[in-house]
């Protein structure tokens, strides 16, 4: 019996009963042949990790979007690692104290809401863009930047207000099905009423 360690948590099980990914390297072996390095998971632990390969994927996407958008607002080649920062700090929720950062791991914002964001307030953001002589790129960011991390509870706000609005809407729609549904059964029982009269 070989044991093989789980790469979701480490926890070491009978090779037979672990659920082994395969890719083939670029590598060669002895005779010739690719490679095949295997990662072994538990069942379990192999949807969790498919999970969480998926998430980071998406994160990383809405990442690209929103940095793309600001490298265009703030006419910039990179971000650079400050802006970075900024922006990771606000998505994980970590907060600074008394100087000390304490880190967390994405519990803040999410990159589509501060995307979302930053387009309604794109207008002021020209605005004060055309208005103010900043001195650094860096100061024009961080500007702008507060002026989207002030405006992020109206936007959460009115994607609540939209998703009840969207509820209601679909109650209503199921009321009036009911409602057809039940004209259209006592039609029928009407036509069946006529034709024991006749
Ligand atoms: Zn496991």
């Amino acid at each position: 019996m070989r044991l093989v360690k789980c790469n979701w948590c480490k926890e070491k099980e009978n090779k037979e009963s672990m659920f082994a990914e395969e890719k083939v390297t670029e590598q060669l072996n002895k005779d010739g042949s690719p490679r095949i390095t295997r990662k072994y998971f538990h069942n379990d632990c192999h949807s969790l990790y498919l999970q969480d390969k998926e998430q980071k994927e998406k994160e990383l996407k809405a990442l690209d979007q929103l940095y793309q958008y600001l490298i265009k607002l703030h006419n910039l080649d990179v971000l650079d690692g400050r802006m970075m920062e900024k922006i990771q700090d606000l998505r994980n929720g970590s907060i600074k104290v008394k100087a000390k950062k304490i880190k967390r791991y994405k519990e803040g914002v999410p990159y589509e809401l501060m995307l979302e964001t930053y387009k309604f307030i794109e207008d002021r953001a020209d605005y004060i863009k055309k208005t103010n002589e900043f001195k650094t790129e860096w100061n024009e960011f961080s500007y702008i930047f507060g002026t989207m991390v002030n405006n992020i509870n109206a936007i959460k706000d009115a994607a609540v207000k939209r998703k009840t609005a969207e509820r209601m809407n679909k109650a209503i729609k199921i009321n009036q099905e009911t409602v057809e549904v039940q004209v259209k059964n006592s039609t029928k029982k009407d036509e069946l009423d006529i034709s024991d009269f006749l």
